[in-house]
């Protein structure tokens, strides 16, 4: 009897502990290609991808390209040969895959955009993203109003920084925030000096902090010998961190000459800080953890042969089809929401930022 019980029980924990085994194998693969390791959200993306997959009971491959294009095609290949059933990819260079990704299709490999729209190849099933025209429309509102250009401030004077112009989600960004700026530009309340805008003329190829900050630096003697810069439209904080570095070299944040009011996004830990300091002005938060969760959704939805939860099924057209998408909101943060919108929402620990 008592023999009988115990058998039975181990034969329960036997089931019990190969039942996720089980289920992984179950599964199948999934391939994570992400662009970069140099910039602390894509970490955080990888890390938060192969989390919730694993929870879900899939295996993962996670690569990181280090922002080369012919090691992200070399990645994705890889992860087809070794049988992946999903990719899940936030390419470097937007316009650069079809081949792979035909490869891919062809072996009936699913794939999803994750983050940045892949261009130009119909072998792309889905998209999960922030909706990033309001990112744009967030970072240039958050100037607007740190101007009191509503209350009838101004004249001001501001310079534009894009972003990749290899990345889709640059034009987004930059789309955006015009369309917030422009009136403001249009009526001389906002005077852009150095005359440079447009994506062909602010653009940062790689979203490279350093390209961004010697941009500035020719800026500020070009066209500020007499005059003051008050506001800089940054689309990412990497790029905030290299504009703010150029300012303060020439004497900006100091109690008589305060930094411009810069923009951000991502809401990464140096600049998180930086806002605390009162040298960036505003950022813009994107729970990763959301976007992971989206993702897997999808990758969840088409490894079952059903259709994904999608919220947006006109805007995000690569050239060839418009890919059906899930857009999260994007967060202004500046100091004063950071605690409850980083900290209370468990992203971050209030000991790393402070
Ligand atoms: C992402 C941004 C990020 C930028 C630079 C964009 O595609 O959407 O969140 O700041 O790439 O990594």
């Amino acid at each position: 009897m008592k023999r009988t019980f115990l058998k039975t029980l181990v034969a329960a924990a036997t089931v019990l502990a190969l039942a996720p085994w089980a289920q992984a194998q179950d599964k199948g693969m999934v391939g994570i290609s992400m662009p970069t390791k140099s910039s602390a959200r894509w970490i955080d993306d990888g890390n938060n991808m192969v989390k919730v997959l694993k929870e879900r009971g899939y295996k993962t491959d996670l690569q990181y390209a280090d922002d080369d294009i012919p090691n992200q095609l070399a990645q994705i290949e890889n992860m087809v040969t070794k049988g992946a059933k999903v990719l899940v990819i936030a390419s470097i260079d937007g316009t650069t895959l079809s081949k792979a990704l035909q490869n891919a299709a062809d072996k009936g490999v699913k794939v999803i955009a994750y983050d940045r729209l892949i261009k130009g190849s119909k072998n792309v099933d889905y998209y999960a993203t922030f909706d990033n025209f309001q990112v744009g429309v967030l970072q240039a509102s958050s100037i607007v109003d740190a101007l009191g250009l509503k209350s009838g401030k101004g004249p001001f004077n501001i310079e534009l920084f894009g972003g990749s112009p290899d990345d889709n989600n640059a034009f987004f960004f930059y789309d955006g925030a015009m369309s917030v700026l422009k009136p403001y530009i249009d009526s001389g309340k906002l005077v852009v000096r150095s005359k440079q805008m447009g994506m062909d003329k602010v653009g940062t190829l790689r979203w490279d902090g350093a390209v961004a900050q010697a941009r500035m630096d020719n800026l500020l003697s070009a066209f500020y010998g007499n005059a003051k810069v008050d506001a800089v439209l940054s689309p990412y904080d990497g790029l905030s961190i290299g504009i703010l570095s150029s300012l303060k070299g020439v004497g900006y944040c100091t109690k008589q000459t305060p930094c411009p009011v810069v923009s951000g996004q991502d809401a990464e830990v140096q600049s998180v800080k930086s806002i605390l300091r009162g040298e960036q002005y505003s950022t813009i938060f994107k729970d990763t953890r959301e976007l992971a969760k989206v993702a897997a959704n999808m990758v969840d939805a088409v490894v079952s042969g059903k259709a994904p939860e999608v919220n947006d099924t006109k805007t995000y057209n690569n050239g060839v089809k418009v890919v059906p998408s899930y857009l999260l909101k994007p967060v202004t943060v500046d100091k004063a929401n950071w605690e409850p919108v980083l900290v209370g929402s468990g992203y971050y620990k209030a000991a790393q930022i402070k």
